[in-house]
């Protein structure tokens, strides 16, 4: 039965080609911040009703969306994001989630039409770079009753298991040293140099670099250093983000480190030291290996291959880490056709919204339709990813505590 229902949402998927890169099209044409995608909500929610969907607007946040087929169980979530980047416009290709989503939902529908099973969701989560805005629903119980949460991002390659060590947990730490201000010529030894206490707490992460496990990252800046070179800078201000493939090394390793290089500049200097870490934190990616392998065999079968790895590993960070701490999930990574543009880069922006990125996009929507309805034909699979999601969430903790020793 799976292979007929797979024909019948491609059929469905493909019907719709033109539609859904008009959408993607148009949500690319209209790039809108965290929190303000107020264009994309209008849109994605028109399209889903239209389609049959029953649309919550406004859901959780005022540019977040929930649109449901069907009813009971298992309920298999597709996360839509589509927020834009300041400056550069969709340099994360968000526009192109949204469209996979959008495509994967009318072929799971149209599927379902002839074998009613369980609910297929469409979630619009705003504001994923830099918002977290997954987090408020996870808060509000949206999640509770999903069995699982599947979405799909554009990047340089393809790569179907993407874990922690792609998509780490990460926070970030805003800082400010007040110091004493004094004129620089005339009476320095009477000032208290904020700038130096930034200086030194940049230099000691530096070298704490080299000591870091590969796979963990440390930026940081510098975002105020004096007003005139010649008073004594009385206020320094620095930003740091954190990066690990475990939220564990991240709090107890990484964050007590940076804590230290802090302390140790303001003691060092004789300034004040404020910091304010982030109030949430975006976990890492935890991916169910059934739906990886899932995500595997359809993607062979459509001939989407893994991509050899060459370069630099991608890393980056998502709130959709959060998402699969608490429902099985996935997030693989799929190439839109040009391996040397990455994320957050002009010529991403463009490769987001030509149309060779549309066969690559369209295909993760079939990928994506086809889990679904595998997972929709086989309730016995709910209590295998629960265990999987639990005894994973154990082994980590159990991990972080030994190597915290
Ligand atoms: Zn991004
Ligand atoms: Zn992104």
């Amino acid at each position: 039965m799976a292979e007929e229902l797979y024909e019948i949402s491609k059929a469905a998927i493909d019907a719709a080609r033109e539609r859904l890169h008009a959408i993607s099209g148009d949500i690319w044409n209209h790039p809108e911040l965290n929190f303000h995608e107020h264009h994309a909500h209008a849109v994605l929610t028109k399209f889903l009703e239209e389609e049959g969907f029953d649309v919550e607007r406004k859901f959780v946040y005022d540019t977040g969306f929930r649109a449901s087929y069907g009813d009971g169980q298992p309920t298999v979530v597709l996360v839509a994001e589509f927020d834009a980047l300041p400056e550069i416009g969709h340099a994360c290709g968000h526009n192109l989630i949204a469209q996979v989503a959008l495509g994967a939902a009318i072929g799971v529908k149209a599927a379902m039409e002839n074998t009613p099973r369980g609910k297929i969701v469409v979630l619009g989560t705003p504001a994923e770079e830099g918002g977290g805005g997954k987090l408020g629903m996870i808060q509000q119980g949206v999640f509770d009753d999903v069995t699982c949460a599947l979405m799909a991002h554009p990047a340089p390659d393809n790569k179907f298991d993407c874990d922690g060590d792609i998509f780490s947990a990460a926070t970030m730490v805003k800082v400010a040293f007040k110091g004493k201000s004094s004129h620089a010529a005339a009476a320095p030894y009477d000032g208290v140099n904020a700038l130096d206490a930034a200086v030194m707490a940049y230099n000691s992460i530096s070298c704490m670099r080299q000591q870091l496990r590969p796979s963990y990252r440390v930026a940081a800046i510098i975002t105020e250093g004096g007003l005139a070179v010649n008073i004594i800078p009385e206020l320094s201000r620095m930003e740091v983000a954190i990066r690990a493939p475990s939220k564990q090394e991240v709090l107890l390793l990484l964050k007590p480190r940076i804590n230290a290089c802090l302390e140790g500049a303001a003691r060092a200097t004789g300034c004040e030291l404020q910091i304010e870490w982030l109030s949430f934190m975006l976990d890492n990616m935890i991916s169910d290996p059934l739906l990886v392998d899932l995500y595997g065999r359809h993607a062979s079968s459509l001939g989407v291959e893994e991509s050899q790895q060459t370069g630099s590993v991608f890393t980056a960070s998502t709130d959709m880490g959060n998402v699969s701490q608490v429902v099985p999930s996935i997030h693989p990574i799929f190439s839109i056709g040009d391996s040397s543009c990455r994320n957050h880069t002009r010529g991403f922006a463009e490769l987001a919204g030509s149309d060779t990125a549309q066969p690559f996009t369209m295909d993760q929507s079939r990928i994506l339709a086809n889990i679904a309805i595998d997972v929709l034909l086989h309730p016995e699979w709910i209590p295998v990813m629960k265990h999987n999601l639990k005894s994973r969430l154990e082994s980590d903790a159990a991990k972080a505590a030994a190597d915290a020793l």
